[in-house]
């Protein structure tokens, strides 16, 4: 039995997550390179050609740039909510996908892939129709909850209960605020409908720990305004303060925006 995550790329600058088990490989974005997509799998040793699915959080460049390539190179299949697809398809944003291979998904509604069941939650973020995912095999659990504006109870809902989540951690305030960014960046970075920072990621965080929350993993970090170490210490002492110990009770790392993580397994 296997069930395992790893991260091709997460960060501001492309997001690229693989998802499998025994049975199943899907990837969750492509905001990479399809060259990158490609080099990302084989050094996990997953073959490109057994990829059965490209999930699309949004339309935004950094989760969908190397979806098309992909899509056209390995004749993927790529699911994504209506609104994503009206968002992405007029546009041109990705080139021509079979037709076959334009797959609409509806949120709260539950893919089953032998097993795996794979269910798209909604997000607050400024795209059309985004969403996290989670995904259930065997009694685990893992979740993908990034690109979020601000986490509501509806969001710690879909999250409970996961054994590993990906959990944005995309700045550290102060330096977003002191930092180069334009006034209406920084804004729209700030709002309800931007990214989690550090601070707000950590407080998530504890909405949703259990006792057999094993890892978290902080991802899609701001390449200007954080820090990898920044992300990490916040989280940190965040669980500490509140009596959970990291590396005994919980593991926390943080995925590197350019390198391939290591593949974590929760089975
Ligand atoms: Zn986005
Ligand atoms: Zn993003």
């Amino acid at each position: 039995m296997k069930f395992e995550l790893c991260t091709i790329a997460s960060g501001s600058s492309g997001n690229c997550i693989y998802v499998g088990t025994d049975k199943h490989k899907i990837l969750v974005d492509a905001g990479i390179s399809g060259k990158r997509v490609t080099k990302g799998l084989e050094d996990i040793g997953v073959d490109p050609n057994e990829i059965e699915g490209l999930f699309i959080t949004h339309e935004h460049s950094d989760h969908i740039k190397g979806a098309g390539i992909i899509s056209r190179k390995y004749n993927l299949p790529i699911y994504a909510t209506k609104g994503t697809w009206d968002a992405i398809l007029p546009e041109a944003k990705i080139g021509k996908i079979s037709p076959e291979n334009i797959r609409t998904i509806h949120k709260e509604v539950t893919l089953d892939f032998e097993g795996l069941e794979i269910t798209p939650y909604s997000i607050h973020h400024d795209a059309a129709e985004p969403v996290g995912y989670t995904f259930s095999y065997e009694g685990k659990k893992m979740s993908i909850a990034t690109d979020l504006g601000y986490v509501d109870r509806k969001i710690l809902k879909y999250l409970a209960g996961s054994n590993l989540v990906l959990l944005e951690s995309n700045h550290d305030v102060g330096m977003l605020q002191a930092g180069t960014y334009p006034y209406y960046l920084k804004q729209r970075i700030l709002s309800d409908s931007g990214h989690l920072s550090n601070d707000l990621a950590a407080e998530a965080l504890l909405g949703i720990y259990h006792k057999n929350l094993e890892h978290v993993v902080l991802g899609h970090l701001s390449r200007e305004n954080n820090f990898p170490d920044l992300a990490y210490v916040t989280t940190k002492n965040m669980l500490e303060c509140n009596g959970i110990k990291v590396g005994k009770d919980i593991n926390v790392s943080v995925a590197n925006k350019d390198k391939v993580s290591e593949v974590y397994r929760i089975l």
